[in-house]
């Protein structure tokens, strides 16, 4: 299954991902992750991109569709992925249909006052990049991972001012990908306001049609 989730940012499609990915047995492929790895790495990619990553602008289309051609060459991708922030801007899509053919690209659907609340929300374990909300997904001690006990962090472009800028590039850069996948016949919406199990559910009942 080769599946793209696209979406404004705090949509949920990394939640969604982190569950999909043991149910169809395909890799997680978030292009956010993979530069972050790379920044908290320190490799030369990492250093060109940090202050991008920060601001909420955009990678360059050429570092980007190079990074996830060399993603795609790993074993365990041969058998399927779900792609998700990627691609971001029709030229990221154009390439990728030289890549890869799709069998469906999910398109969440949120309003702008609950992504607002969703990004702001969001609190992220730096070690092992588990995702968090302070309201509607707490860990189990306040500020702390479950699972390693270190503490939480808010990204650096979860803050105000980066969200603002974030909301208008998805806007300029990546709803255009709406109507070109539609157009291409592979867009299925997706309600993505309730709670995650009603969401992933959603999917499964999408995907599998
Ligand atoms: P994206 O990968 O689209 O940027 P995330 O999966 O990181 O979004 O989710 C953004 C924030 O919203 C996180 O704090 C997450 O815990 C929370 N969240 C995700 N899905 C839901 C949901 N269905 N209902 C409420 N909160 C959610
Ligand atoms: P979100 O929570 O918005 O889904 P991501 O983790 O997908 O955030 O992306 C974080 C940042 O990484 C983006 O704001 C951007 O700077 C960079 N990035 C991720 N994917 C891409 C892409 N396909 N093209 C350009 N930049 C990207």
């Amino acid at each position: 299954m080769n599946l793209v989730f696209l979406g404004p940012p705090g949509a949920g499609k990394g939640t969604i991902a982190s569950e999909a990915k043991n149910y169809f047995g395909i890799p997680h492929i978030s292009t956010g992750d993979l530069f972050r790895s790379h920044i908290k790495g320190h490799t030369d990619l990492g250093k060109q991109v940090k202050v991008i990553l920060a601001a909420g602008d955009l990678v360059p289309d050429s570092i980007t569709i190079e990074m996830v051609k060399q993603r795609f060459l790993e074993s365990d991708a041969q058998n399927g992925f779900i792609l998700d922030g990627f691609p971001r801007t029709i030229a990221q899509a154009d390439a990728l249909s030289e890549m890869k053919a799709l069998d469906a690209v999910v398109n969440f659907v949120l309003d702008r006052d609950q992504i607002v609340k969703r990004l702001s929300g969001r609190r992220v374990c730096k070690s092992t990049g588990k995702t968090y909300h302070i309201h509607y997904n707490p860990p189990k001690v306040e500020g702390i991972d479950d699972e390693t006990g270190e503490p939480l962090i808010q990204r650096e472009d979860d803050k105000p001012e980066a969200i603002l800028n974030r909301l208008s590039v998805y806007e300029e850069q990546t709803e255009p990908l709406i109507a070109y996948y539609r157009e291409k016949g592979l867009l299925v919406d997706i309600d993505a306001s309730p709670a995650p199990e009603k969401v992933f559910a959603a999917l499964i009942k999408t995907v599998q049609k």
